[in-house]
Formats: C-alpha cells, structure tokens, sequence
C-alpha cells in the first residue's frame, strides 16, 4: 500500500480527509506550500515545521537540471538530502518545461529542451519524468502531462488531451516496472544512505557521528517509511476550458487508474469564474474515495472556494513568491508592505494573525526592512503569508468538521484592498 485516504466529514461537496502517505499523514484539504529548489525560499526546515507544513511541493525540472537526480538520489532521496521528514510531493516537470516556449520541442516520444540556466539540450519522456521522480523520492508523484496553453481551440486541446492520456499509461507501466526502485527501498541494503528503512543498524556508525546530532536524531527518529511501501502516482485531467473533454479526459484518466486525481492546465491565463466551473464541473466525475489535487491555485479566497467544491489539496507559488515582493495577504485584504503611508504605522500587521511575525513586529518595521532590501524582510514576509494559508486552511478543516460550508474570509471581499 503506498497511501491510504480518509474521508472523516463531509459538508456538500466538501470533505475533511486524511490522506496517509509513507512520510506521514496530511489532514486534508491541505495546501501545500512549494519549495522548488528543495527549500521554501528564506524559511528553514524546522520552522517550516513549526508553522504545521504537512507535505512540500518540489518541483522535478529545477531538480533534475540542479543538482542533478543522480546526486539527490546517492544522498538518499529528497527527504534526506533536504532533511524534511514529512511528505513530499513533485510535480513531473512538464508543466515547467511547457512554460519555455522557445526552448522546447514536443513529438509523440516526449519534449526535447534547453536548459532555462546554460541553455544545454534535454530531453523529457513520460518514461524519464517518472525516472526522475523515483530518484527523488517524493512519497506522490505526478504523471508527465501536456499543460494546454490559454487560449486553444477544440482540435488543439483534444490533440492535447489525447496525448496526455497515451503518455499517463506510459508513466504508469514504468511506475510500476520500476517503483521498487526508490531511494528509501533500495538503499536497505548494501550501501545504505542514511535516512533510509532498515538503516537502523548503521546508526552509530562513524559517518554519522561525524554528521552531528541534527543529522542523527533525524535519521533516528523520522525519516523511515515501513519497507514495504512505494511512491504513489497520481493522474492528470486534461482538456483545457471544454467541459465535454474535460469530462472525457477525467472518464479515461480513471480507466487508466490511480490512486488519486489531479486537475491540470488551469490558472493558465483563463478568467477566474471560467477556472471555477471548470473545476466544479470535473471534480463531479472524479471518484469520492480518491484524493483530488488542484495544481497551481489560488489566493486566499480562491482556495477555500475550491475546498469548498471538494478539492483536497493544492499548491500556489503565491503566498511565497508575493511574500518576496511585499505583498501580505491578511484576514483585512493584501496589504503592499512596500508603501510609505506603512513607514510610521506601528500597528501589528494583522491583529487576526496568530503567527510569530504578527505577535512580534509592527508594519512599519516590516516596511523598513523591505524598502531596506533585508533578507529579513523575505523570510518575515513569507512566514506570515504562509502562516495565512495555513490557517485558513485549518479554518477550513474546521469547518467542514462542524458540516458548515467554510465562510472564512468571507468578509475580506467586501473590504475596499489598499
Ligand atoms: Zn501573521
């Protein structure tokens, strides 16, 4: 068994889930927060944890080209290279690579590339992405998919759905040709990487001790899914802004089989309301009993909104990528950080905010650091807005528990956003 989903309450559509993955359980709906590089930028493992990170996206296309598969894979894995023991999920690469429109070339086989960093040639198939994937060894992992670009025409996206379909049954026969080959099975024996099931035994040895007593207490106490477990490969829909393919990409997808679904090819350039039924529309023929992931979405209000439609996990390079650039999402609207009317305000930055930056510093030291060009500013800003998310995502548990559809934030819309 590599993951196992429970559904603990439902309100309408909506459902409060558990999702036990080999690194640990997520409570869902969950959103994950992305650490591309292998690290949430400007914020360390443990406050990560601190914050209640349950599950890191990573994403395969930075990873393969820096510091190589090969290398995150002889130092255990992803987990143990990174040293965040809780779930992790990567995404296949195609979505990145589809994003260098210039750089790419698409044929049946997979997508030739040029190296977004020293322009090198590379070249992604359904068969290496999962590859990839595996020598990662994130506990999910996603099939490689064609994201279909905004605007498309009918032709366009059904050549595009149908692609991705053929490719998600070549991902999923060398997933299961080759998923016992996971850095935290296959090291069990011989030349064990630390962090690894059954590497028990190596536990005092020199190397580790010379690793210090960080490194030892993770290899001890956590990272050490049973040895029995895989990764899990989830599949994609596909089908652009077409309810009709949607619903056929959905349909087919499921035949192909997986142990949980993901929407693909959405917050693509398209208008909001559009992102929402298609989304509304697709979730419908996905099946109850398997987690439903999704990919790239949202603002604060959006992702309860999609909670509320019955998605259980998603990811948004937001919270962290607005963080860096001054924007703090809170439950009274965005503020600009930036901005000199913030300069002598000594006011907590969202009184409604339970997390550390809020407890601790005013807006206006947060301006100065930003207009300062802190690094400090970064990590500040990032905890905050990342400490936003995950509350509202808590929030929205909670709800869902009580069987009330989640209101929270439901005042901030009618708020005029500085
Ligand atoms: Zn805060």
């Amino acid at each position: 068994m590599s993951i196992q989903f429970h559904v603990d309450a439902t309100s309408g559509p909506a459902r409060a889930g558990r999702l036990l993955t080999p690194h640990g359980e997520i409570q869902t709906p969950v959103f994950m927060p992305v650490g591309t590089l292998a690290s949430v930028k400007g914020v360390s493992q443990d406050l990560l944890e601190e914050l209640g990170v349950q599950v890191l996206l990573g994403n395969t296309y930075h990873l393969y080209l820096r510091p190589g598969v090969d290398q995150i894979r002889k130092l255990g894995g992803l987990h143990r290279f990174m040293a965040w023991p809780r779930p992790i999920l990567t995404d296949s690469g195609g979505f990145q690579v589809f994003s260098l429109n210039d750089l790419r070339k698409v044929t049946e086989e997979g997508v030739t590339f040029r190296s977004h960093l020293d322009g090198s040639a590379h070249f992604l198939s359904p068969e290496t992405a999962t590859e990839a994937q595996i020598g990662l060894g994130a506990d999910i992992i996603m099939a490689f998919d064609e994201c279909t670009e905004y605007p498309a025409d009918q032709v366009r996206v059904r050549t595009s759905m149908d692609l991705t379909l053929r490719w998600a049954e070549r991902c999923k026969q060398y997933f299961e040709e080759h998923k016992s080959e996971v850095p935290w099975r296959t090291n069990r024996v011989g030349t064990a990487a630390p962090g690894c099931p059954g590497e028990r035994e190596l536990a005092g040895s020199a190397a580790l001790h010379s690793a210090g007593r960080v490194r030892a207490s993770f290899d001890c106490a956590q990272d050490r899914p049973a040895s029995a477990q895989t990764q899990s490969l989830f599949g994609i829909v596909q089908g652009g802004m077409n309810l009709a393919l949607r619903r056929e990409s959905a349909q087919r997808t499921i035949e192909i089989g997986f142990p949980g679904y993901a929407i693909g090819g959405l917050s693509v350039g398209e208008p909001r309301t559009l992102t929402r039924e298609i989304v509304e529309a697709t979730v419908e023929h996905l099946p109850t009993a398997k987690p439903r992931y999704l990919m790239g979405v949202g603002t604060p209000e959006e992702i309860v909104e999609y909670a509320n439609l019955g998605i259980d996990m998603m990811d948004c390079v937001l919270p962290t990528r607005a963080g860096r650039h001054g924007l703090l999402f809170t439950s009274q609207g965005k503020v600009s950080i930036k901005q000199a009317r913030y300069a002598g305000d000594d006011s907590t930055l969202d009184p409604a905010c339970r997390c550390q930056v809020c407890a601790r510093y005013s807006r206006a030291y947060l301006r100065h650091l930003y207009a300062s060009d802190e690094v400090l500013a970064q990590v500040l800003n990032t905890v905050h807005n990342l400490s936003f998310y995950l509350d509202t995502m808590r929030s929205v548990r909670h709800s869902i528990e009580l069987g009330s559809r989640a209101h929270f934030l439901s005042g901030v819309q009618s708020q005029p956003k500085p």
